[in-house]
C-alpha cells in the first residue's frame, strides 16, 4: 500500500512512543494525586510537556490547555467565547474553507443568537480581504480562519487577518491542525488569540491536542462548556492523558526540528507527482500554487470521478476531499466556495505526503494514476 493521506493522520513517531510507554505501565499515577510521589513525577511530566511546547510556540505556559484534539479545542474556544462575550457581541466571520469540525462549532451558535458570517474566497482559495474589511465591526466577536487549508494546502494571510481582527476589538481564532509541523505556526506567526491542533497529525498520538488561550493584550476569558473537577484551568475538565501530552509533546519538538527538511523532501516529490500527472492525464491542481502546505496537492482530473480512479488504484490510499467528508458523497464544500462545480469537485483528489514517503512510492503513484486514468477516460 502506497500512503499518500498524511493531512488524515500521520503514524505515531517511534520516539514519541518511546516517550509515552512508561506513562501507561510503570508510571501511571494520576497527575492530580499531589499526595504521593509517583503523582508529583506525572504532574512533573505534565508541567515539563506544557512548558516545552510553549517554547516551541513562543507562548506562556499558562496559555495552553491539554485538550482531546482540534474539534474539541474548536468547541472549548467558539462557544466559551459566545458564553463570556456573545451578550456584547453577537457576529462571527469564518471562512467559508475551515475543517467541518470548526464550521459545526461555529454554526451551532447561531442557534444561540449568533450571527455567522461566512467569508467568500477566490480560486486559489484566498478569503476576500474585500468582504472582511466591510463585515469587521464593534458587533464581531471573532474572525475565524484556519492557518493552511486541509483540502488544497492553501496557506492564509493570518497575521494580516488577526491585525484586522484586532483594530475592531475582536478575537482572532486559527485553526493550526494543518500547519503544526509542516510550516513554522508559532503564536506571534499566527498573531492568534486563541489557537488549535491535534496531535495525530504532526506524528503524535490520536485523541490529544492543545488549545493556546491568549492571556495578556487582550485576555482571553472563556466559560468553560462543562462543569467538573476543575482541570486544565477549569476549561476542560478530566483525568490528564499524560501519556498523550508526553507524546504530543516529543512528537512536536521533533516535527519543529525538521520542518525544513520535511519541506524540502516533501515539496520535490510533490512536484514530480503534479508534474507527471499534468503531462499524462491533463490533470490541473487546485490551490495557491505560491502559497501552499509543501506536502499537499488537490488535483483535477477532467471529466473522471475521482471514486473511480479511488476503486481503480486499490494499492494507493489518497482521498477525494477531507478524510471526515471522504466517506459521504457530498461535494467538498472547500472547492465549491473556491468556485468549482459540484461535477468537477466529484473530479479532484487530495495527495499529502509525509517524510516517510519514498521517491518510488511517488513513481509508482504516479504511473498507477495515470494507467487509471488512461482506461477510465
Ligand atoms: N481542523 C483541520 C484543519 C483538520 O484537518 C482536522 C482534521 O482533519 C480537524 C480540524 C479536526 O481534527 P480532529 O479530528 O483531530 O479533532
Amino acid at each position: 500500500m502506497i500512503f499518500l493521506d498524511y493531512n488524515s493522520t500521520t503514524p505515531l513517531d517511534p520516539l514519541a512512543l518511546e516517550a509515552m510507554m512508561p506513562w501507561f505501565s510503570k508510571q501511571f499515577a494520576n497527575e492530580a494525586s499531589q499526595t504521593h510521589a509517583p503523582g508529583w513525577q506525572a504532574r512533573k511530566a505534565v508541567d515539563l510537556a506544557r512548558q516545552e511546547m510553549a517554547a516551541l510556540l513562543e507562548c506562556e505556559e499558562e496559555e495552553l490547555i491539554f485538550t482531546s484534539g482540534a474539534t474539541e479545542s474548536a468547541l472549548i474556544a467558539l462557544w466559551g467565547l459566545w458564553e463570556s462575550y456573545g451578550n456584547e457581541r453577537n457576529e462571527i466571520l469564518i471562512s467559508s474553507t475551515e475543517h467541518a469540525a470548526v464550521l459545526n462549532a461555529a454554526a451551532s451558535l447561531s442557534a444561540k443568537g449568533g450571527i455567522l458570517r461566512f467569508i467568500p474566497c477566490n480560486h486559489q482559495g484566498n478569503p476576500s480581504m474585500e468582504f472582511i474589511q466591510q463585515h469587521l465591526s464593534e458587533k464581531t466577536l471573532a474572525l475565524v480562519m484556519m492557518h493552511a487549508n486541509n483540502e488544497t494546502g492553501t496557506i492564509h494571510p493570518v497575521k494580516e487577518l488577526s491585525e484586522k481582527a484586532h483594530a475592531f476589538g475582536a478575537f482572532f481564532v486559527c485553526d493550526a491542525t494543518q500547519s503544526i509541523g509542516k510550516i513554522s505556526c508559532t503564536v506571534p506567526d499566527t498573531g492568534a488569540d486563541l489557537m488549535f491542533a491535534s496531535a495525530h497529525k504532526f506524528h503524535g498520538p490520536k485523541g490529544t491536542g492543545f488549545l493556546f488561550l491568549k492571556r495578556k493584550n487582550p485576555r482571553v476569558q472563556l466559560t468553560p462548556l462543562l462543569p467538573g473537577s476543575g482541570q486544565e484551568r477549569g476549561l476542560r475538565h478530566g483525568t490528564l492523558n499524560v501519556p498523550g501530552i508526553v507524546g504530543m509533546q516529543k512528537a512536536f519538538s521533533l516535527s519543529c526540528a525538521r520542518i525544513w527538511e520535511f519541506a524540502a523532501h516533501t515539496s520535490v516529490l510533490r512536484t514530480y507527482l503534479e508534474q507527471y500527472l499534468e503531462l499524462h492525464t491533463g490533470a490541473a491542481i487546485n490551490g495557491d500554487m505560491k502559497n501552499r502546505l509543501p506536502n499537499t496537492t488537490n488535483v483535477f482530473f477532467p471529466g473522471l470521478r475521482v471514486a473511480s480512479l479511488i476503486k481503480k488504484t486499490p494499492t494507493l490510499a489518497f482521498s477525494a476531499g477531507s478524510a471526515c467528508t471522504s466517506a459521504l458523497p457530498a461535494p467538498s464544500h472547500v472547492l465549491l466556495a473556491m468556485g468549482k462545480s459540484e461535477e468537477e469537485s466529484y473530479g479532484c483528489a487530495r495527495f499529502s505526503l509525509s517524510q516517510e514517503t519514498t521517491r518510488n512510492e511517488i513513481e509508482e503513484a504516479a504511473r498507477l494514476l495515470a494507467q487509471a486514468c488512461k482506461e477510465l477516460s
